[in-house]
């Protein structure tokens, strides 16, 4: 293909939606581009290639994939579009059909054939899904755009059955990657300048009850954490019932294991749990919590809350309000209920109005906007230790994470993305603090890419 309209020959663009398992993804197929040649385009307008990595948990994100998609002229045959990731599992070829533009659908399990992929489509439009058999994507090369911290996934897809998500449909089955290639990687990883992991899967912590002989998420997270130079070990996302003592014992006794659950709760009402077939209710989650807390000293805690469930009723959402204030979580993800087509919840009668599902959101977001800032005030005056993530929305200051995943933002001038500091936190606000950089403990290495 000639260069053309700014187009750069041979060039691509990655767009992630999602969750970090998606931006895990998409530094394989960077991996698979630039092993058979392609280079990363600077932006959109230049790239000879657009993939789509695509999520489809929500209704929100999904119409983002389709309203990019809409703004991609129809006409125009110098680029090539691709989309993979949970749209492409879940509507497989039916995206072609509802646009046109995309000359690609691709799922994981045939990501090796990309090249050829694209190769082909000049011929006319593919969907290959794959086997649906991927183990996982070891074999697969990747390039990892951030030096000093890194993700690892260490399982695929989920054995439960949430009545609201789509993740098993899409996702598969859990498949549990062996313990030997977790730690090669995660070696692989820090002998290039890692010092920050986090282990990811939807389930993380049934991790390797598929596997023969059966290992544990506890035993796992204890060898990743002995890793020589490795300093910080994150991980996520937990489900209540798989969230043993074992696992707490290594986060207290592993300093390299941040003081970090992300421990989704979804709902305070033992009625609306059920009707999520969570596995839970709410007694367990808070005993959880409290032996959680008992254990792992200055233990940080966020949650997932989806609110407007079909059939939530004001008592239940009290019971919400009720257990959001008793826990106290620093942090929450909060999400109005969407039907997901194919979902147990989606054929659910009784849907909660629009209208009283946003004023619900609001009381919540209300209510955790103050335990969030109560949280971040137990920041002041501390030295906290920050990875540097990435630019603020206010450009003039960057986004730093504590060992317990707080936001505390810096002067840009003071710290460089990709870097590891410690920093005096001076200022506390609704949703991050601020801080001044007291220390340089790990620089960046700025436009340095590595492969693996
Ligand atoms: S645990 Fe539930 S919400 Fe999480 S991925 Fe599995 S089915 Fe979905």
């Amino acid at each position: 293909m000639s260069s053309q309209n700014g187009i750069e020959p041979n060039s691509y663009i990655i767009r992630t939606f999602g969750c970090q398992m998606n931006v895990h993804d998409s530094e394989h197929i960077a991996g698979v581009l630039e092993e058979a040649g392609y280079s990363r385009a600077a932006n959109v307008g230049e790239a000879e290639i657009i993939i789509f990595n695509t999520c489809c948990v929500r209704e929100s994100a999904e119409d983002k994939v389709w309203g990019n998609l809409s703004a991609i002229q129809s006409d125009d045959t110098s680029r090539l579009v691709a989309v993979c990731g949970c749209m492409a599992e879940s509507h497989g070829h039916k995206i072609i059909e509802r646009s046109p533009v995309v000359d690609i659908v691709f799922g994981l399990d045939s990501l090796k054939r990309l090249p050829e992929l694209i190769r082909r489509s000049r011929n006319g439009s593919i969907c290959d899904l794959g086997d649906r058999d991927r183990a996982s994507l070891d074999a697969v090369p990747s390039i990892q755009v951030r030096r000093l911290r890194a993700w690892v996934p260490v399982s695929y897809g989920c054995d439960n059955r949430c009545s609201y998500c789509v993740v098993p449909y899409v996702r598969g089955k859990e498949r549990s990657r062996s313990p030997e290639a977790i730690l090669s990687e995660v070696e692989s990883l820090v002998g290039r300048g890692a010092v920050e992991v986090t282990l990811l899967g939807q389930n993380v912590n049934s991790y390797g009850r598929d596997l023969c002989p059966r290992a544990s998420f506890a035993e796992l997270l204890r060898s990743v954490a002995s890793v020589p130079g490795i300093r910080r070990v994150k991980y996520e996302t937990s489900h209540p019932r798989d969230l043993t003592d074992d696992i707490l014992t290594v986060m207290a006794e592993m300093p390299q294991v941040c003081e970090h659950l992300h421990l989704p709760v979804q709902s305070g009402s033992d009625r609306v749990l059920e009707a999520m077939n969570r596995g839970h209710d709410r007694l367990f989650y808070i005993d959880r919590v409290r032996k959680a807390r008992e254990m792992v000293k200055d233990l940080v805690i966020s949650t997932d809350i989806i609110v407007g469930f079909p059939g939530e009723t004001e008592a239940d959402f009290s019971d919400t309000l009720d257990l959001v204030d008793a826990v106290g979580f620093d942090s929450a993800f909060m999400f109005i209920y969407s039907r997901r087509e194919g979902t147990p919840a989606a054929e659910m009668a009784d849907e909660v109005p629009a209208e009283v599902k946003s004023e619900r959101f609001m009381r919540l977001s209300r209510l955790q906007d103050i335990k969030t800032s109560q949280s971040l005030g137990r920041l002041l005056g501390r030295s906290v230790e920050l990875m540097v993530e990435g630019s603020a929305r206010r450009g003039d200051y960057v986004v730093g994470r504590t060992r317990g995943n707080q936001v505390v933002l810096l002067p840009a001038g003071e710290a460089h993305v990709d870097s590891l500091v410690v920093a005096e936190v001076q200022k506390v606000g609704r949703h991050a603090a601020r801080g001044e950089v007291r220390e340089v403990l790990q620089a960046c290495c700025p436009g340095r890419l590595s492969k693996g």
